[in-house]
């Protein structure tokens, strides 16, 4: 694990989340409701295009914490999550972190491959362990070409990705802590499917960008309104329409355009 990752991860909080055998299968499981996950970019191909695909596609397991691609890397392969997380992290020093992007079973991370770019500039690191399916680079290429529907759908997905990226920026600078945290809950539970997941506050300082005291703050005020629990580095969403409230409105904006793309 790169010193980044150890930065977000080295609370033993996770560990101890890990360890625990029903917590661990009910977040890797993905199958919320008994709903099998899905990567709805992939889902939303025609039947006879998935099919083409299918025999590029590999799935994985994606572990908490673990890296796919740091800056300068070259991207060998992409992932289009089915119920993991990918968090895309501008990293300033090795203590200057800031989640940039999140990528759940709505998209692909890798997408500097479809805009002919082979390496990466940010760091893409597993915010939510589960599944996905990996597509090598030059099988992406090689789709991307045909112009079908594969290409038209990941030209969505760039504007998409480039949307909620812009509606973060100005969510950083302009927005309340706690609001930022009830819209970053929310948009993790969408693409979780699960209620409750491994968080430490170092993690969510990182992600959100401001000192440990404010997210912990933050929590607080969400907890003591009874939305979440906080507890030994676990947070469990107790009210999700009351986070809804919360949540400034850039959560309904970046959820709006990523139904509108797939849709
Ligand atoms: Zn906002």
């Amino acid at each position: 694990m790169c010193v980044a990752a150890q930065t977000l991860y080295r609370s033993g909080a996770l560990i101890r989340y890990m360890h625990n055998s029903s917590l661990r299968d009910g977040f890797l499981s993905g199958s919320a409701n008994g709903v099998p996950a899905v990567n709805r970019l992939l889902a939303t191909l025609p039947k006879h295009e998935y099919k083409r695909l299918l025999p590029k596609l590999t799935t994985v397991s994606l572990v908490l914490g673990e890296e796919l691609y740091e800056p300068g890397d070259v991207i060998r392969y992409v992932y289009f999550p089915n119920d993991s997380i990918i968090s895309l992290i501008s990293e300033l020093s090795q203590t200057s972190l800031l989640e940039v992007g999140m990528v759940g079973n709505e998209g692909m991370a890798g997408l500097a491959v479809f805009m002919g770019v082979d390496s990466s500039s940010i760091r893409a690191l597993v915010q939510g362990s589960g599944t996905a399916m990996r597509m090598s680079s030059a099988a992406v290429r090689t789709e991307a070409n045909r112009l079908g529907n594969f290409h038209r759908l990941l030209h969505r997905y760039s504007h998409s990705l480039l949307n909620q990226v812009s509606q973060s920026a100005a969510c950083n600078r302009f927005h309340l802590v706690d609001a930022r945290l009830a819209r970053w809950l929310l948009m993790t539970n969408d693409r979780l499917g699960a209620k409750e997941f491994p968080l430490t506050q170092e993690f969510l300082s990182n992600m959100l960008g401001v000192r440990r005291e404010g997210v912990s703050k933050a929590a607080g005020a969400l907890q003591v309104g009874k939305l979440i629990r906080y507890s030994r580095g676990v947070i469990t969403i107790l009210n999700r329409r009351g986070l809804e409230a919360k949540s400034c409105h850039c959560y309904a904006i970046i959820k709006a355009e990523t139904d509108a793309y797939l849709n």
